[in-house]
């Protein structure tokens, strides 16, 4: 079977190898029989029909100005495509896009698409460092490292992805981070974010394969250096993550 992955603005929104996260999924795909396309969508480009999970990733204040009035174009086409149970993984500047608005370190008002139910606005400082995070709702723990000036604050009732066991999270106050909503997920945690949490890079991969009309349960994979990866991770969140 064959998944499509629509990665949006490939060319403006990759810091700290947020690109690594497609190989992963492409690896992880490839290693059950399963071929994984990738789509790049620019600025300028439709959104193409049947994409099972679209991904983007982080960047600067100034390469989120130049997409941000693209992606508020392609606005009503991602959340159509969300309502037909697309999944999407968005990566810090590609999550505050994901909300309502971002206020940036200059003060100026970047438009979201509100696929997710928050907004956020830059700090005078940056929140830097490794971050290990509690996901009750899947029984896991996610360990990545953040670099943000953005404070995302969630609307009543929305669901973070996880708890904050160590690190600052979406604002270095509430104790949670990221945004889940359905098959969105929203993230401060770059890294790449996948290769050190395998369990998240498959949740993704049998959302995308169930879009794709494949209802399967994801063999599990021999995944000792990548389970070796995570604990480096969060245990160096543990030692330093959340410290100014
Ligand atoms: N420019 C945004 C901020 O500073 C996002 C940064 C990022 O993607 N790492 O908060």
């Amino acid at each position: 079977m064959s998944v499509l992955v629509g990665h949006l603005y490939p060319d403006y929104l990759n810091i700290y190898a947020d690109r690594g996260n497609i190989a992963v999924l492409t690896e992880r795909a490839r290693a059950r029989g399963h071929a994984l396309e990738v789509a790049a969508i620019g600025i300028g480009d439709p959104v193409p029909d049947g994409i099972d999970l679209f991904y983007v990733g982080g960047g600067q204040d100034r390469e989120q100005e130049i997409v941000a009035p693209d992606l508020v174009d392609k606005g009503d086409a991602l959340q159509e495509a969300v309502a037909g149970g697309a999944a999407f993984l968005a990566v810090c500047g590609g999550y505050q896009l994901l909300g309502r608005s971002y206020v940036d370190v200059a003060g100026n008002h970047v438009p979201g698409i509100g696929l997710l139910p928050l907004h956020t606005v830059a700090g005078e400082t940056r929140m830097i460092g490794d971050v290990l995070l509690d996901c009750a709702w899947a029984g896991q723990s996610l360990a990545g490292f953040e670099n943000h000036a953005g404070r995302t604050i969630l609307d009543a009732g929305a669901e973070p992805l996880g708890r904050v066991v160590a690190g600052f999270g979406n604002d270095g106050a509430t104790g949670f981070e990221g945004c889940r909503a359905g098959r969105v997920y929203g993230t401060y945690l770059h890294g790449p974010l996948l290769p050190r949490n395998p369990w998240f890079a498959d949740l993704l991969l049998s959302e995308a394969l169930a879009h794709a009309g494949v209802e399967t349960t994801l063999e599990p994979l021999d995944d000792v250096i990548e389970s070796s990866a995570h604990a480096v991770a969060a245990e160096r969140a543990r030692t330093r993550g959340g410290k100014r």
